[in-house]
């Protein structure tokens, strides 16, 4: 039986290939780097844990714990300090604690009086229907007030895409909270009512989903996964071209000993979308792939930088603090990484985790390691009262981070289920399809096997 080529070693490619392999369907995974994980970087050096990429999974869905516990990974799994809950966003040059509660609602300092008073009114705001397609900035504009999407929207757009709020479209990056008011007339009303179907299903809402690591951080789950597969994953081996045949595909790739070629029974793409642009498809039916060049994905330069516990003067207990526009920062918020995870940091010291870039500041992102660790160390000052020199200081630069589901971005999900269609064996999965967080790369990855299997068992 000829394999599945799963192009990609990512989270998405990873857990299609061990899905596939666990019903019996060979797999062969190509990654073109050298490691296993793509975003997923965790680093460890002097007691330090950095992770480069993403720092938590979210459990929106009972499908992630199943993932976890089929790679035989319970025991290593790391849940957050439970003091770690609080969230901070900036306002007035300083971390406020966002309300848990809505008695905590009504007597924040975050918001002003006038920004509750249009959260009591969200209910019975007109509801748009006319299908046409809305920013979130609109949207929250819309349904709420300017002041709301200034403080905090725009905060936290920039924490999970760090994204432009006036370009994301609410359909396309924020599909739920768009439903909500499809469904319910309101995005308050809905969260009440949509409780319940909720329960039924297992889902869990993204702002209530616990999050979760592993002992040696993220990258934990790829190497498992990399390892349950073996000589299934070639690393370095980057494929170029993908031909259609009478029983399937020829896959060409390149690696350290030249060019080569093999045959599947089909292929999975789970790369980035602006690799995807650039694969040469020979497909009975043609389809045009240069399209998915189009998709932004902005750069972000990822701050880990490590201090002595006294030279903090914030408690930073908590899950960290997002950074709107109008404040004036330069970074776009921080993770208080080892308040999370204690054994990010040796005794005694703290890591701060902080992003810049994104659609904010792109032109930041690139600056060379020095400059940034001013710039963070600077903004960590006013904001945490961080003092004296960092005991770990190392960066990730990402030229391209995250696919920005922009206004439009629907033209391109349209192409993928087209191309889908019109050449049968040849699947697209991944952050530029189905969500960009981990949870939903991991819930791609499973959902395209039910699809693969299918077609390879036809
Ligand atoms: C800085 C940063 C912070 C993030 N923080 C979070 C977070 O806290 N929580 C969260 O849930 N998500 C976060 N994310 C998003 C999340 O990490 C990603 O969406 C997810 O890891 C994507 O997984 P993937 O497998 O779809 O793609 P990727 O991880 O991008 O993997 C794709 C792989 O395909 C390979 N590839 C591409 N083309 C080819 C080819 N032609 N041949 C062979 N190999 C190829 C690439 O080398 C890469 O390894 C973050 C992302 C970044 C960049």
């Amino acid at each position: 039986m000829k394999s599945v080529a799963i192009i990609g070693g990512g989270i998405t490619g990873l857990t299609a290939a061990f899905y596939l392999q666990r019903a019996g369907i060979p797999v062969t995974v190509y990654e073109a780097t050298g490691r296993v994980g793509g975003a997923i970087q965790s680093f460890r050096k002097d007691g330090y844990l950095a992770e480069f990429g993403p720092n938590t999974i979210l459990e929106t869905s009972p499908k992630i714990t199943q993932l976890v516990n089929d790679a035989g990974l319970q025991a290593r799994r790391m849940d957050p300090d439970p003091k770690a809950e609080a969230r901070y966003v900036v306002r007035y040059k300083r971390p406020i604690e966002m309300p848990g509660s809505p008695l905590g609602f009504f007597t924040t300092p975050l918001f002003t009086l006038g920004a509750k008073f249009a959260v009591m009114r969200e209910p019975f705001r007109p509801v748009k229907r006319d299908g046409v397609e809305e920013s979130i900035a609109n949207f929250v504009r819309r349904r709420l007030c300017p002041e709301f999407l200034d403080q905090a929207i725009d905060a936290l757009v920039g924490g999970i895409y760090a994204g432009d709020p006036e370009k994301l479209s609410v359909q396309q990056a924020f599909p739920k909270l768009a439903a909500l008011e499809e469904k319910y007339g309101s995005m308050i009303k809905g969260q009440i009512l949509g409780a319940r179907e909720r329960k039924k299903s297992g889902e869990v809402a993204k702002d209530r989903a616990p999050k979760f690591s592993f002992d040696e951080g993220l990258q934990v789950l790829p190497d498992t996964l990399r390892d349950l597969l073996g000589a299934s994953v070639r690393l370095n081996t980057s494929v170029t071209k993908l031909t259609q045949t009478q029983s399937g595909w020829t896959v060409e790739f390149r690696n350290a000993g030249g060019a080569g070629q093999a045959e599947h029974s089909a292929v999975l793409y789970a790369g980035t979308a602006f690799k995807l642009a650039e694969l040469n498809l020979a497909a009975a039916t043609p389809v045009d792939l240069k399209p998915f060049s189009e998709i932004r994905y902005p750069p972000v330069a990822s701050v880990v930088l490590g201090f002595r516990r006294e030279d903090v003067a914030h408690s930073c207990n908590g899950f960290g603090m997002l950074v709107p526009k109008v404040e004036g920062f330069k970074i776009l918020g921080s993770i208080f990484s080892s308040a999370l995870f204690p054994n990010r940091a040796p005794a005694g010291h703290q890591t701060l985790t902080s992003y810049i870039g994104g659609e904010r500041y792109p032109e930041l992102a690139s600056l060379p390691a020095e400059k940034l660790y001013e710039i963070v160390q600077e903004d960590l000052r006013v904001l945490l009262g961080v003092r004296g020199k960092p005991t770990f200081a190392h960066t990730v630069y990402w030229p391209k981070a995250i696919p920005q589901y922009n206004l439009g971005y629907g033209k391109y999900r349209a192409l993928m289920t087209d191309i889908e269609a019109k050449t049968p064996g040849f699947f697209l999965a991944g952050h530029y399809r189905d969500g960009i967080s981990l949870g939903d790369s991991i819930l791609s990855g499973m959902n395209v096997v039910e699809r693969i299997m299918k077609a390879v068992k036809r």
